[in-house]
Formats: C-alpha cells, structure tokens, sequence
C-alpha cells in the first residue's frame, strides 16, 4: 500500500469538572485527582512529508503559539521520532481553536494530535497504550487528550480511568481576555495555602459527580462541579469571579473556572438552555462558546487519499458529528 502524504487530526478541547489538588511531591508536581471531559472545541493538526518536522499556525490566536522547537505538537513529533528510532520530519500545520491558555489544554491536544499523525505518516504502528506513555512525558494533559470521553485522572492527572457518562451535556464556555500560566496559578495556591494555614489531604475523585456523569443527572452534576484552583486563579484574574456570578444569576446548573484558568465554564439543562445562557453572556460583555460533551477523541479526518474512499467519507462524518466550531 502507499504511503499516504499527509494526515489530518481532529482533536478536541477538555474542560475538568472536577479537580482536587493535593500535597507537593518530591518531583515537585503536586498529587491531584481531576474528572476530564472532552468537549466538542477542536483543532486540527496535519502532518505532511517532510526531512524535518517544522510547524506553521492558523487562526485568530496564531500568533499566542510559539511556531518553534517549543510548540508541543512539535515535541511530540520529536519525541516519538526518537522512542520509535526513526529520522523522519512531519511538516506540521495547526489550526488553532481551542483558546491559548485558557485552561482547556489545547497544547496537549495538539500533542495527541500529532503523534497520532505522525504514527500514521511514518507507518510506526504504535498503539495507542504506547502513544499514551510517550504523551505522559509530554504533560499531564497529553494522556487524556489521546483518549477523549470522560476519565478520572489520578498522579500528576496523567493515570487514567475511563468513566461512563450516560448522555452528552450542554455546556458554555466563556474564555477570558489574556491566558493564565498553569505553573503560576499552582504557585498561587501554594501561596494562599500558606497565608491560611491549609494542609492539604490527600485529594479524592468526588463519588456523587461520577455518579451524576453515569446517571445524566444534570442538576446533581451542576452541584459537583469544583475546582481547588479555582481561589488561586481567582486572585490572579479577579474578573472571573464576575463571570462566574453572572452565570449564577443566568440561571446555569453549575460553574467553574476550568483546570488552570481562565477559562470559566457552566452546565445548560439542555440545548436550548445552553443557546439561551450563550446569548445572555454574549449580551453581558462575555462572548461564549456553546459546546458539547462528553465527545470522543482525537480522529483522523483526512488520510491524504482521494475522497472516493469510504472511510475519509466515514471520518468525516464522524468529526462533523462534534458539531459547533
Ligand atoms: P492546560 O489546561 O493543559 O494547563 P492551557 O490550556 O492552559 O493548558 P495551552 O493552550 O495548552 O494552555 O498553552 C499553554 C502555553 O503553551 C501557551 O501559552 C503557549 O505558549 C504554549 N504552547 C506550546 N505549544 C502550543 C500549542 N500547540 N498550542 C497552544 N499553546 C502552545
């Protein structure tokens, strides 16, 4: 069979509907224990031939993505290179729609993204067990970002179990002005533990969210929803704590600031309600984003083959099934 000349990966967005964050480890990463959701806000990465692996960002925020050794997709792509004994280059190409540093890890995303595409490009066939090793050096995020749906991640979040979730929720996201640096805000929790005197324990998945996930129990899910960042992200970007009033009063089921910030997120009853919430931001000087999940993963929406084929039209179907963008 021929090799194919490019791969394109649609890969979407997390939010964490909950994280709890625990006590600095030795390796100074802190223990946490967080519910990820993949939700329907992607980017697509292509790989095509190339000697070397270069990348070349689209998109209104192109220009908040480093286009060099330190883009992720990039070190994915050199990551997997090496573990696989390989020399071969990937000209990458992301277009970029997750928000930067808003706490949805669209870096890792575009990680998963790319070494799926490069696995395919170079003919590796590596499985995804072995993808997900490589993506937990990569961050604590790659991991989930591979697998998509819903997980409890456990260690630095990179230790997975799948959950169920009985249906898919509507959910709007309302991405603040400027990003929040994950280590920054972890830094900042530290801080306002130490001004208050908190030991943390060692953090927990919360039973009564799972079983809301598992249920579709949107109200007992709106009620879970917690996030131990949140206070640290709070006083880096006191905006947020506006937006997250707002939602309340918007009637949503639930918010909360997404893993790192800024990013604030809220749980709709239902379509309409989620189409009615996004509009009432957007009206009140908070532009939203109407979005759904859980979603599946990352999935090959184009093979470089002609679109005769069955399953470019197959995968097509599927990524556009992820609907709003
Ligand atoms: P997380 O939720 O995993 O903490 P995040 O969503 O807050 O991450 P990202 O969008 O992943 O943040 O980006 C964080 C920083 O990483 C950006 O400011 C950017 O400089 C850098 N970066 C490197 N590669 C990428 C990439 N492919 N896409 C976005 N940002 C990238």
């Amino acid at each position: 069979m021929e090799h194919p000349r490019y791969i394109t990966v649609e890969v979407p967005a997390k939010i964490n509907l909950q994280l709890a964050v625990g006590p600095v480890r030795e390796d100074g990463y802190h223990e946490v224990v967080t519910v990820y959701l993949a939700v329907s806000i992607v980017d697509r990465v292509r790989a095509s031939t190339a000697d070397a692996v270069t990348v070349e960002v689209v998109g209104p925020q192109a220009d908040r993505v480093p286009a060099d050794g330190s883009n992720l997709a990039v070190r994915a792509a050199r990551l997997l290179a090496e573990r696989a004994g390989v020399s071969y280059g990937a000209r990458l190409w992301i277009d970029k729609r997750i928000p930067v540093a808003g706490g949805m890890a669209g870096g890792s995303a575009d990680a998963a993204a790319a070494l799926i595409a490069c696995n395919h490009l170079w003919d590796l066939g590596l499985g995804k067990d072995e993808l997900v090793e490589i993506g937990a050096e990569l961050g604590s995020d790659v991991p989930f970002s591979l697998l998509g749906g819903a997980a409890v991640g456990t260690g630095r979040g990179e230790r997975l179990r799948p959950l169920d979730a009985e249906r898919v929720f509507t959910w709007v996201l309302v991405p603040a002005d400027g990003g929040l640096a994950t280590p920054a805000v972890y830094a900042e929790c530290d801080r306002i533990r130490e001004e208050t005197g908190v030991v943390p324990a060692p953090p927990r998945a919360d039973e009564d969210l799972i079983a809301a996930l598992a249920k579709g129990d949107a109200h007992a899910l709106g009620r879970a929803l917690a996030n131990d960042l949140e206070p640290a992200a709070l006083r880096l970007n006191p905006s947020l704590a506006r937006t997250l009033a707002t939602g309340r009063e918007l009637g949503a089921l639930g918010g909360l600031v997404s893993g790192s910030g800024p990013t604030c997120v809220f749980l709709a009853e239902d379509s309409h309600h989620g189409a009615a919430l996004s509009e009432a931001f957007t009206a009140a000087g908070h532009p939203a984003i109407h979005a759904r999940g859980p979603v599946h993963g990352p999935v090959v929406i184009d093979d470089g083959r002609y679109p005769g084929d069955d399953r470019w039209f197959g995968s097509m179907a599927l990524a556009d099934s992820l609907g709003e963008r």
